[in-house]
């Protein structure tokens, strides 16, 4: 029997739990040629999260957890499911019910009977988030897809059902600073995109404000491309070109003409303009050394407080 782990990330998710677990079911059920695991990661939650988790655990043997000693995020929380797991097929999936498992269904028979490697959502519609946040997003898909060397689709989501070789890969990649849009685009292999409609959160609340997703953006951009570098660069060597420029032209007007004592509002634009770019490019350069810095630390993703799952190397 071919075996398929689920991965639930959940952080402060016990209002929707129950739920989810009893939609879970119904799918496996469906699914019954698959031995099923639910891997629940419960990232440092404040709730009873972890507790509602123990209890589906002690009455249902496919319950397994891995419980984080604090929060540590929703790409760490997808790394520890991945790599305490252990089925044929991988699948990641929000316990909001945002996601709808009877997707899975079809997912699972993508990657085990039509031969896909990975099945991913994609989500057609943004229903239920507000205009600001849609409009930032669309942008961001746009501006990444140009900088790096991934095409990431727009609306991507995280949901998805992987073969063991597209975890292996996924493991293999070690980076700290991790964006897994990218990493998951990253690895390629043959992908079945499946559209997918936006459904309202079934309770509890979103965890992403626009900070944060502002902050996962510049993550995203820095992680997958050094196109920042070169533009900064590229503006460097075109003001310089135009400041030798400008000063031959000074030069030989002052030989000409004789000093020019009047070049005040000139030389205030020119200084305003020159430090705010070095400030600028200063800035870009910084931001990769941040994430060189944090990158060599080499400090776990995540640590585990708890689980019931063996590992096995
Ligand atoms: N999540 C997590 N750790 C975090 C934030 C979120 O494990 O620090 C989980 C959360 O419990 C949910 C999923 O990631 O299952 C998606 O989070 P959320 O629904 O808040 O994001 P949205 O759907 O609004 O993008
Ligand atoms: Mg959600």
């Amino acid at each position: 029997m071919k075996t398929v782990d689920l991965i639930v990330p959940c952080y402060n998710e016990s209002e929707v739990l129950s739920m989810f677990y009893e939609e879970v079911c119904s799918v496996a059920q469906k699914c019954s040629d698959y031995g099923f695991k639910f891997i629940f990661i419960n990232d440092g939650s404040s709730d009873s999260t972890l507790e509602i988790i123990g209890k589906l655990a002690q009455k249902d043997k496919r319950v397994k957890y891995i419980s984080f000693s604090r929060n540590f995020g929703k790409e760490a929380a997808m790394l520890a499911g991945m790599s305490y797991s252990s089925g044929d097929y991988v699948g990641i999936i929000d316990a909001d019910l945002q996601h709808s498992p009877e997707l899975l269904i079809d997912m699972i028979k993508a990657v085990d009977i039509e031969g896909y490697d990975v099945a991913a959502a994609r989500r057609v519609d943004r229903q239920g988030e507000s205009k600001l946040k849609s409009a930032l997003s669309r942008r961001f898909y746009r501006v990444i897809s140009k900088l790096s060397d991934v095409e990431i689709q727009d609306g991507a989501q995280d949901f998805r059902v992987m073969t063991r070789k597209v975890v292996k890969a996924i493991l293999s990649m070690p980076e700290y600073n991790r964006f897994s849009k990218g990493i998951f685009t990253w690895v390629g292999f043959k992908t079945k995109w499946f559209e997918h409609e936006n459904r309202e959160r079934a309770a509890g609340n979103t965890k992403w404000s626009i900070a944060k997703l502002f902050k996962y953006a510049i993550d995203g951009i820095i992680g997958f491309s050094t196109t920042p570098l070169k533009i900064s660069f590229m503006t460097g060597v075109v003001f310089s070109t135009l400041g030798t420029l400008y000063a031959v032209y000074i030069i030989i007007d002052t030989i000409i003409n004789g000093p020019d004592v009047a070049g005040y509002p000139s030389i205030i634009c020119l200084i305003v303009l020159m430090s705010g770019l070095i400030l600028t490019s200063l800035g870009i350069v910084g931001e990769y050394i941040a994430k060189i810095y944090m990158e060599v630390k080499r400090r776990p993703l995540f640590l585990v407080d708890t689980t019931n799952i063996d590992k096995r190397d």
